[in-house]
C-alpha cells in the first residue's frame, strides 16, 4: 500500500499557492519554531504577513531545541491550550516540525507526558502545516515524530498516520539561509532515507522512480550547493530530493541506518544527518546481498557503481566519527537491538554485527 494523505505545495510561491487551504483549517493558529531559523529562512516573515493580511490570530511558540524533548512538547501543547488555537503551522528543519506533531496530538489527546509514545490513545489530531527551512528529514510528508526522553537520554520516534501534516508548504528559498554544514548534513539525512526506501522489508517499489531521482538530484547538486549556498536550481532539486526521501519513509519506514545514527545524536551530539552518513557505506555493505537487485537499479540510474558511491562519500571531507569507548557501544548495541526501526531491516542484525559497525568507526 502506498499511502501519504498530506496536499503537497512545491516551488517558487508555494506559501500563496496554499493559503486558502490553510485558512480553512482553523480559526487561531499556533506557530512552532526554533530561536533563528524561522526568522532567519524568511518563512516566519511571510507566514506571519499572510495571517496578518487576513486578520488571523496566532500565538507563536519558538522554543524548539534541536532534537526536541518531552518538555518542550508539554510547553508548547500547553501554549496551544491556553491560547486556545485549533490549528499548528509548524516553521523549520525536522525538529520543529517533530514537535509540532507532538504538540497536535498532546493537545487534541489531552495526553501526560508519560503517553507521548502511546499511539494507542491517539484518537484525534489538530491539524498541521509543515513549512521545511531545512532539505533533509522530508518530516513535512511522514507520520513520524522523532523525539528524545530527557530522563533516559533516548532519542526515538514514534508513527501515527494522525500525525501526517494536512499540508506541506515546500519553498527552496526558505532553505538559501542554511549554513554549509547543515546543508551537507541534511542532504545526507534524506539521501539516508531513499536508500532506505531500497533496504526496508516494508519498501513499496512504487517509490523507486523517486528513489533514483532523488538520489541522482544529491549526487549531482549538493556539492554545487556547498560551493553557492544561493544555488536556486541546485537548493530546489535538494528540496525535491527531502521530499522524495519523506515520501519513502512514509511508506517503508527506516532501518538499522537510523537506528545506529540516533546513540551517536543523543550520547555526543553529532547531528542526524552525518550520524546516519558515519554508517552509511558499513550499513550498505551489509544488506547488499538481501538488496542486490535494488542497489544495482539504483547504481544503473546512478550511472555509478559501490566503489563509486564510497569515493563520493569520501569526497565529502565528512568529520570524523566521535571517540566510541567499549561502554558506549555496549550500551548502544543493546539500544539498537530494542530499537522501532530494527523490525525493517531485509535481513537478520546480529549484536556482533552492529558492534563492529561502531568499532570500524573508531
Ligand atoms: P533541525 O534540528 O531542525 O535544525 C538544525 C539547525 O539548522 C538548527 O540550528 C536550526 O535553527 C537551523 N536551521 C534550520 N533551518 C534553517 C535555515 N533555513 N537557515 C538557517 N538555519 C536553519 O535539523 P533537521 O536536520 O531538519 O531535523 C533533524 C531532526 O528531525 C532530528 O531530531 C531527526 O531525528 C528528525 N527527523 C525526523 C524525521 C521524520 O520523518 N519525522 C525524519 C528524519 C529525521 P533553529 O534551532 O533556530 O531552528
Ligand atoms: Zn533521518
Amino acid at each position: 500500500m502506498f499511502h501519504l494523505p498530506t496536499r503537497i505545495f512545491f516551488g517558487s510561491g508555494a506559501l500563496q499557492e496554499a493559503s486558502d487551504h490553510i485558512f480553512k483549517l482553523g480559526s487561531k493558529a499556533l506557530l512552532v519554531s526554533g530561536k533563528r531559523s524561522a526568522k532567519a529562512s524568511g518563512a516566519l516573515d511571510d507566514v506571519t504577513k499572510l495571517l496578518k493580511g487576513f486578520a488571523i490570530p496566532f500565538a507563536h511558540f519558538d522554543q524548539v531545541p534541536q532534537n526536541p524533548d518531552l518538555d518542550t512538547i508539554m510547553a508548547g501543547a500547553q501554549l496551544l491550550r491556553q491560547e486556545q488555537c485549533d490549528y499548528v503551522i509548524a516553521i523549520g528543519g525536522g525538529s520543529p516540525i517533530d514537535a509540532a506533531k507532538a504538540m497536535a496530538l498532546v493537545a487534541a489527546n489531552a495526553l501526560q507526558r508519560s503517553q507521548i509514545y502511546r499511539i494507542e490513545l491517539f484518537r484525534n489530531a489538530l491539524p498541521l502545516v509543515a513549512i521545511p527551512t531545512t532539505s533533509g528529514t522530508g518530516s513535512e510528508v511522514t507520520q513520524y515524530s522523532v523525539l528524545t526522553n530527557p530522563d533516559t537520554g533516548i532519542k526515538a520516534g514514534f508513527g501515527h498516520d494522525l500525525a501526517f501534516p494536512r499540508l506541506a508548504i515546500c519553498d527552496p528559498v526558505y532553505t538559501h539561509s542554511l549554513d554549509c554544514e547543515v546543508s551537507l548534513n541534511t542532504a545526507l539525512d534524506a539521501l539516508s532515507h531513499l536508500l532506505e526506501g531500497i533496504y526496508s522489508n516494508k519498501r513499496q517499489a512504487l517509490a523507486d522512480p523517486l528513489i533514483h531521482a532523488g538520489a541522482r538530484d544529491i549526487f549531482e547538486n549538493l556539492k554545487a550547493v556547498l560551493q553557492n549556498p544561493a544555488h536556486i536550481s541546485g537548493r530546489e532539486k535538494l528540496m525535491r530530493a527531502s521530499l522524495y526521501g519523506g515520501i519513502t519513509i512514509a511508506q517503508g519506514s527506516t532501518t538499522l541506518q537510523h537506528s545506529l545514527g540516533y546513540p551517536l545524536t543523543s550520547k555526543f551530539g553529532t547531528p542526524h544527518g552525518l550520524s546516519n552518513a558515519l554508517v552509511m557505506l558499513p550499513v550498505m555493505k551489509l544488506f547488499a546481498p538481501a538488496r542486490k537487485a535494488e542497489l544495482d537499479a539504483l547504481f544503473a540510474a546512478l550511472n555509478m557503481d559501490m566503489d563509486g558511491f564510497a569515493a563520493w562519500l569520501e569526497s565529502l571531507n565528512l568529520p570524523p566519527a566521535p571517540v566510541l569507548e567499549d561502554e558506549f557501544i555496549a550500551k548502544s548495541v543493546q539500544e539498537v537491538l530494542g530499537s522501532r526501526n530494527m523490525a525493517n531491516n531485509p535481513l537478520e542484525v546480529s549484536a556482533e554485527q552492529i558492534r563492529r559497525i561502531y568499532q570500524e568507526l573508531r
